[in-house]
C-alpha cells in the first residue's frame, strides 16, 4: 500500500483515527514521531494535541518493552528494504500528563507495503483501568466472600448445576471429615463419595441427592446422620446467576448437640423427677420393646413390681423430705439388683418396677428374693435407723400375659395379694389352672353377648337414714341372667371382666342406665341419688371425665344425683393423677364415695386431700356386730373418722335390727342391707320407696321402664 505524501494527509488520517473510537496514534516510521493523534488518546493521556504530534514515539508510552520496539524501528528505518519491527500486543502501562499509571493494552502495526519498510506506525490503546477496577473490585469481594464463608459457623459447599465444587470452607470439610488431599486436589468424585460414605443411610441420601438435582429451584432442608455420631443438618438453596439458577449452595450445621439436648429434654419428661429412674410411661414403653424382642428369639420376661410396706407411716410421720430420701435410698438398692438389659422404674408414689429379661420362673423368683432382700438392708436417714420391707408381685411372659398392661395389672395383682399375705414376700401371678382358664374363657364370652343382646339388668338397693328412716339414696348393682349359665352373681363375673378389660364397656353400660334411670325418677317428681360403682379400670380411662359429664349431659341429671363408689386402690394407685380426677369430677358436682372402706390400705393423709363426700363401711366388719368387740372398735373408729374428716359414712350388708340400733347410736349416718331390703329392680324400688299413691291425689301414674 501507498501511503499518500504525509503532511497533505494529515487532516484525512486524523479523520480515520477518530473513527476508531479508542485512543490511537500514528507514528512516522523514519523520524519515530508522532504524526497524528486522535481524540481519545488525547484524553487518554491528558495532553492537547500540540504537545503530542511531534513528540518522539518512545515518550508516550516509556515501558522497556516499548522502548525496545521503537529501538528496532529506529535500527530498521536507517536501512533500506529492513522488514522493521512487526506487530507488538501486549498489556502494559503508560504515565498520563498528571503522573498517573493507567493500565492499558497496546497494539503497535507497522503500515506499509509487506515487502518494504514501513512507513508508519498506528498505535492503538485499549484503557484496561476500568476493567481492571472492576476486577480489583471483584477480587476483595471474593476475598471478603472467603472470608465470610470461613467464619460462620457452618460447613458451606458451593457446586455447579452438574454438581462440581465450585467453593467450599473449611468448617465443611471439618464437619465431614474429608481428607486433606481430596480438597486440595479437587477430587471431586472423590469428595461426593467420602460424603456418601459417611452418612448412616447411604440410599437414603443418594436418593435424596437426585431428588435434590431433579429439581433445580428445590430448597431443602433435613437431617443426616453420620456414622461418626454426628447429626447434621443440611440445607440448600439454588444459586441464581443473572436470573437463572447455575448451581446449588449446601451449608450443613453440626446438630449433635441439638439432638442431645433434645434427649435429654425427653429423658427429662420420661423419667422420674426425684429418683431419675424410668417413669411409668417409660416402662411401659420399654416392656413393649422387651416384648418384640422377646417374641422375636421366643424369649421369656418377668416383671416384678414391688411396693414399699408401710411406706405412708414414714411418709406421714417423718415428713416429705425424709420420704424422698427413702425413696432414693430404695432406688439405688434396687439398681443393685439389675443385670445387663434389665430396667428398673418409679411407676408412682412408692412403687418400683422391674423388668428382668430372659429370665424363667426361677431367674424370677431369685429376682424378687434379690429386691427382697436389697431393700430390707436397715437404712438410717438422719440418723434415724429402720428396716424397710417392700411386696413384690411378678408377671411374667409368655405365661400370664402378652402386652405391657396386662403384664404389669397382674404384677401388680399379685403385689396385692403379697401384700395381703403378710407383707414383706413375693408372690407369682397366678397362672390359673387350665380349668378355670376356660371357665372364665366361657364367661367372657357369654359376658360379652349378654351385653350384645341386652341381657344385663340394673338393681338398685335402697339406702336408708339412719335418724328418720327415709330412703336417701341407691345402690345400683348389675344383675344378669344368663340363658346357659342361669343367674350369674357379680361376684363371679365383675373380677373376670375387670381382667379382660371388659369391664370398661360394662361399666360404661352401667353408668348410662343409672343415670337414665335417676332422670326418669327425677322427672316423675323423685330426687333419688344413684350410686354407680367404678371398677379401677375404667376409672383409669382418659376419657373417663369425659364420658360421666357427657352422660349427665345427655340426660340433663345434676351431678349431684350421681355418686361414684370408688375403692380406695384408685386413691393409693397413682394419688397426684387420682386427685386431679377427683377434683374434676367433685366440680362436675358429682358424689364421691368411697366403697368397702377400711378394706384397703388408704391413710389419713390420702383422705384429706380427696374431696371425698362418703365412706362405705364394709360389709365384713358389720357382720359381726354388735357382739364382736374389734368389729366394734373398727366401725367406731370409721365412724369417727368420717365425722373429723366431715364425710358422711353408710354402712353395707345391715341385715338385722341390732345391727341397725348399733350403727344409729355410733352416729353412723345411713345404712343399706336386707334388713330394709335387696337390690330391687326400678319399679319395685319405686314401689316400696313412695307411699301408696291415694285416690284423691293427683300425683300422675308413674310409668317407668323395667329393663
Ligand atoms: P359391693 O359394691 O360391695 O355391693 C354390695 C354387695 O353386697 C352387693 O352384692 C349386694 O347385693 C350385697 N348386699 C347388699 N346388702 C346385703 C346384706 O345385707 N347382706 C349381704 N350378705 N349382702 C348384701 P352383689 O350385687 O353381688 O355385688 C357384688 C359386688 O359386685 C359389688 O360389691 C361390687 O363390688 C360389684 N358390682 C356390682 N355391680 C357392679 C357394677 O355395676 N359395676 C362394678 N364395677 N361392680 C359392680
Ligand atoms: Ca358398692
Ligand atoms: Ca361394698
Amino acid at each position: 500500500m501507498n501511503l499518500p505524501p504525509l503532511p497533505q494527509a494529515l487532516a484525512n488520517w486524523r479523520v480515520l483515527l477518530d473513527a476508531l473510537g479508542e485512543p490511537a496514534w500514528l507514528v512516522d516510521a523514519r523520524a519515530l514521531q508522532v504524526l497524528a493523534v486522535n481524540a481519545e488518546a488525547l484524553a487518554l493521556l491528558g495532553l492537547a494535541e500540540s504537545g503530542v504530534v511531534g513528540q518522539a514515539a518512545a515518550a508516550l508510552i516509556a515501558t522497556p518493552e516499548d522502548l525496545a520496539y521503537w529501538d528496532e524501528a529506529h535500527a530498521a528505518a536507517g536501512q533500506p528494504g529492513a522488514q522493521g519491527p512487526g506487530a507488538l500486543l501486549s498489556d502494559t502501562v503508560l504515565v498520563d500528563a498528571g503522573g498517573r499509571l493507567v493500565q492499558v493494552t497496546r497494539r503497535i502495526r507497522a503500515l506499509g507495503p509487506a515487502d518494504a519498510a514501513p512507513q508508519a506506525y498506528l498505535v492503538l490503546v485499549h484503557d484496561r483501568s476500568a476493567a481492571q477496577q472492576e476486577a480489583d473490585a471483584r477480587e476483595l469481594l471474593l476475598s471478603e466472600l472467603q472470608a465470610t464463608l470461613e467464619s460462620t459457623a457452618d460447613g458451606i459447599l458451593v457446586t455447579d448445576l452438574a454438581g462440581r465444587i465450585r467453593a467450599f470452607n473449611r468448617r465443611f470439610a471439618q464437619i465431614w471429615g474429608l481428607p486433606e488431599n481430596l480438597l486440595t486436589e479437587r477430587q471431586d468424585d472423590a469428595v461426593h463419595d467420602w460424603m456418601r460414605r459417611s452418612v448412616v443411610d447411604p440410599e437414603g441420601y443418594t436418593r435424596r441427592l437426585a431428588q435434590i438435582h431433579e429439581a433445580t429451584l428445590l430448597q431443602a432442608s433435613e437431617r443426616i446422620r453420620l456414622h461418626s455420631g454426628q447429626v447434621v443438618e443440611r440445607v440448600t438453596q439454588p444459586q441464581h446467576c443473572r436470573g437463572r439458577p447455575c448451581g446449588r449452595v449446601w451449608s450443613f450445621r453440626d446438630h449433635t448437640d441439638l439432638v442431645s439436648a433434645g434427649q435429654r429434654i425427653e429423658a427429662l419428661t420420661s423419667t422420674d423427677a426425684l429418683t431419675g429412674l424410668f417413669n411409668r410411661r417409660q416402662m411401659t414403653q420399654a416392656i413393649t420393646d422387651a416384648l418384640r424382642q422377646a417374641r422375636r428369639s421366643a424369649g421369656t420376661l418377668a416383671l416384678l413390681v414391688l411396693d414399699l410396706d408401710r411406706f405412708k407411716q414414714i411418709n406421714d410421720s417423718l415428713g416429705h423430705v425424709i420420704g424422698d430420701r427413702v425413696l432414693l435410698d430404695c432406688a439405688d438398692r434396687l439398681k443393685t439388683c439389675l443385670r445387663q438389659g434389665d430396667v428398673v422404674a418409679r411407676m408412682g408414689g412408692d412403687q418400683f418396677a422391674l423388668l428382668v429379661h430372659e429370665a424363667d420362673s426361677r431367674g424370677a423368683e431369685a429376682a424378687a428374693r434379690r429386691v427382697l432382700d436389697a431393700v430390707s438392708h436397715p437404712c438410717s436417714v438422719d440418723g434415724l435407723q429402720f428396716t424397710l420391707t417392700c411386696s413384690v408381685g411378678v408377671a411374667m411372659f409368655p405365661v400370664d400375659g402378652g402386652d405391657a398392661e396386662m403384664l404389669l395389672r397382674h404384677a401388680e395383682s399379685a403385689m396385692l395379694r403379697a401384700k395381703q399375705g403378710g407383707r414383706g414376700c413375693f408372690r407369682f401371678h397366678q397362672a390359673h389352672q387350665d380349668a378355670d382358664m376356660r371357665q372364665r374363657m366361657r364367661l367372657d364370652h357369654a359376658m360379652r353377648q349378654a351385653l350384645a343382646s341386652q341381657r344385663f339388668r340394673l338393681h338398685y338397693q335402697p339406702q336408708i337414714d339412719l335418724k328418720t328412716g327415709n330412703v336417701v339414696g341407691a345402690e345400683a348393682l348389675i344383675r344378669w341372667r344368663d340363658p346357659e349359665l342361669g343367674e350369674v352373681s357379680p361376684g363371679q363375673f365383675i373380677p373376670v371382666a375387670e381382667d379382660t378389660g371388659f369391664i370398661i364397656a360394662i361399666g360404661d353400660w352401667v353408668l348410662e342406665q343409672a343415670v337414665r334411670q335417676a332422670a326418669r325418677w327425677r322427672d316423675a317428681g323423685l330426687a333419688m341419688p344413684v350410686s354407680v360403682n367404678v371398677s379401677a379400670l375404667q376409672f383409669q380411662q382418659a376419657d373417663f371425665i369425659d364420658r360421666v359429664a357427657a352422660v349427665l349431659r345427655e340426660h340433663r341429671l345434676a351431678g349431684a344425683l350421681l355418686e361414684l363408689e370408688l375403692t380406695e386402690s384408685i386413691l393409693v394407685h397413682d394419688a397426684d393423677e387420682a386427685l386431679a380426677r377427683l377434683s374434676q369430677l367433685s366440680q362436675l358436682g358429682v358424689r364421691l364415695a368411697i366403697d368397702d372402706f377400711g378394706t384397703g390400705y388408704s391413710s389419713l393423709a390420702y383422705l384429706k386431700r380427696f374431696p371425698i363426700d362418703r365412706l362405705k363401711i364394709d360389709r365384713s366388719f358389720v357382720k359381726g356386730l354388735p357382739a364382736d368387740e374389734s368389729d366394734g372398735a373398727i366401725v367406731r373408729a370409721i365412724v369417727q373418722l368420717a365425722q373429723a374428716l366431715a364425710m358422711q359414712v353408710i354402712a353395707e350388708g345391715v341385715e338385722t335390727e341390732p345391727q341397725r340400733a348399733f350403727l344409729l347410736e355410733l352416729g353412723c349416718d345411713e345404712f343399706q342391707g336386707f334388713l330394709y331390703a335387696p337390690a330391687l329392680d326400678a319399679l319395685s324400688f319405686e314401689e316400696r320407696v313412695r307411699p301408696p299413691p291415694q285416690r284423691d291425689r293427683t300425683y300422675p301414674r308413674l310409668r317407668l321402664v323395667v329393663h
